[in-house]
């Protein structure tokens, strides 16, 4: 709103034609000409000039004029009498003299970026010439660690080497040991000489590392060439046998005598069969023996175990890792192996669709006996062997198609009829779960399904009810080595304690 002294004349009452009061200045000097006259505006006197005009009405007329040039000239003092944008000057400090400035710097703590030079020395004059180049060590020695997955060549070119060097090096180590068996970890000595100039790769001047347990290998360069020196490391791998008393826990009775967790686990995996774990006494007595390799320079290395014995209530069993038909499993001293029972079945998710017995016949139309049971399952599923045994028929067989028979250890005998396809021959061994054949319905079969018979001493038996129970046997020749190889392990000095130099076998397969 807008407000002056004489507002009382605002054109609040009434209607009428409104006119402007002539002796009046600006928009208040309003007064309704037909109403009765309120009051009478105050006159002004020549001499009294209204400085703050209103530039909204009126344009154009002499008082409206001199109210744009009184703005335009308050605007102007303004602009003349305002500080402006420059800085206002502060203390400056007095401008040194070029060698007093040289000695500040010198000394003076600042910003690198505003050229600092600090630190309590003369900074440099003219007369020091600055440096093209630094000169080179002559020779570096480094050592580098190999990686999973690594390269010896691959290694060398990141160590430095120039990939020529690389190369050679990888093939001259190459014809000691196979660069695939230098595990992953091993540690490589690297020796890089003197070069010309920057602009090409150190020459590999000498290479050492230990590329198996029992051979170290070094490269040198003579004369100019690389040359590979072997030097094999005497490995004592007598096995280690450990003997002594249950005590309280057969587990931290082994494991202080010196076997690895892992053998004590394969100790009681072993074992287990043969004594019930939970029965052990503390005045049992264990026996273990397990591969050990001790080096001359003093690294030991543990593997399996290869022997395990416990002494039971006064009944000793002794067990020995042998491989019999292709399968590592624990033979007792008499070279009976471990006894296994059940078998699986041949289809896996199949649905018995026919059981054993007298039934009516689909195809022939009469009842006879079914001999097996019926698995059906969709035409290309696997059918695997029952369990372990040697095939004994592989071929057409009348109404159940293409047949596979297996002869199982303990009289037993497996049949999978209706095959689309086998996969052995007769004479061959399969292994419990071994691929033999896919479903199909070959020879009198409505459907894709496997027909599966046990026989127990050539006569079918119900499978349902069908126990297995195998045990391997070693024999002849076989056992005549399996009695040696006990022997040998049970008469071993206990601890292992075998003289390093007195069974060393320098092994030169390098
Ligand atoms: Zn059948």
């Amino acid at each position: 709103m807008y407000q002056r002294e004489n507002q009382e004349f605002g054109s609040g009452t009434g209607g009428g034609a409104v006119a402007l009061a002539p002796a009046t200045f600006g928009r208040a000097g309003l007064v309704e000409a037909t109403g009765p006259a309120l009051e009478a505006p105050r006159r002004r006197s020549w001499g009294e000039v209204d400085l703050v005009v209103d530039l909204g009405v009126r344009l154009g007329s002499p008082e409206w004029f001199r109210g744009l040039a009184t703005l335009g000239g308050m605007l102007a003092a303004l602009w003349y009498v305002a500080p402006g944008f420059t800085p206002l000057p502060g203390n400056v400090p007095a401008k040194l003299a070029p060698a007093r400035f040289d000695e500040m710097r010198a000394i003076g703590v600042a910003p690198a970026a505003y050229g600092a030079d600090s630190g309590r020395r003369l900074a440099a004059t003219d007369r020091a010439e600055p440096l093209t180049s630094t000169p080179e060590r002559p020779r570096l020695d480094l050592v580098a660690t190999i990686g999973l997955g690594d390269g010896i060549a691959r290694m060398l070119e990141r160590e430095g080497a120039s990939s020529a060097d690389a190369a050679q090096a990888a093939s001259l180590v190459a014809e000691a040991v196979p660069l695939s068996d230098i595990a992953g970890g091993t540690k490589l000595a690297i020796t890089l000489g003197r070069r010309p100039n920057r602009e090409v790769a150190r020459p590999l001047d000498g290479l050492s590392f230990r590329a198996r347990f029992d051979l170290a290998l070094s490269l040198e360069r003579v004369n100019g060439a690389l040359v590979l020196n072997r030097q094999p490391i005497a490995v004592d791998d007598t096995p280690m046998r450990l003997t002594g008393d249950v005590g309280d826990s057969l587990y931290r009775s082994e494991r202080s005598a010196g076997a690895t967790p892992s053998v004590v686990a394969d100790y009681i995996r072993a074992v287990a069969p043969h004594v019930d774990i939970g029965d052990i006494s503390p005045f049992d007595r264990y026996d273990l023996v397990f591969e050990h390799k001790r080096a001359a320079t003093g690294e030991v290395q543990t593997g399996r175990l290869l022997y395990a014995g416990i002494t039971h209530g006064g009944k000793q069993t002794r067990l020995l890792r042998w491989t019999l038909d292709g399968r590592e499993q624990w033979f007792d001293a008499a070279g009976a192996g471990e006894r296994r029972e059940g078998f699986s079945m041949p289809v896996s998710g199949a649905r018995m669709t026919s059981n054993f017995g007298m039934r009516f016949h689909p195809i022939l139309g009469f009842s006879r006996m079914h001999q097996g049971i019926d698995l059906a399952a969709p035409y290309g599923t696997p059918i695997v062997a029952a369990s372990d045994g040697v095939v004994r028929f592989a071929g057409w067989h009348g109404g159940h198609g293409n047949f596979v028979q297996i002869a199982h250890a303990g009289g037993m005998g497996t049949g999978y009829g209706h095959m689309s396809r086998y996969v052995v021959r007769p004479g061959q061994s399969v292994r419990q779960g071994q691929l033999i054949g896919y479903v199909g319905s070959t020879g009198l079969s409505t459907g894709p399904h496997c027909h599966f018979e046990v026989y127990r001493g050539g006569h079918p038996i119900n499978p349902a009810t069908a126990r297995f129970a195998m045990t391997s046997q070693i024999a002849g020749d076989a056992l005549k080595r399996f009695r040696a190889t006990l022997a040998r392990l049970t008469a071993l000095p206990l601890g292992g304690r075998a003289e390093v130099a007195a069974s060393a076998k320098a092994s030169s397969r390098g």
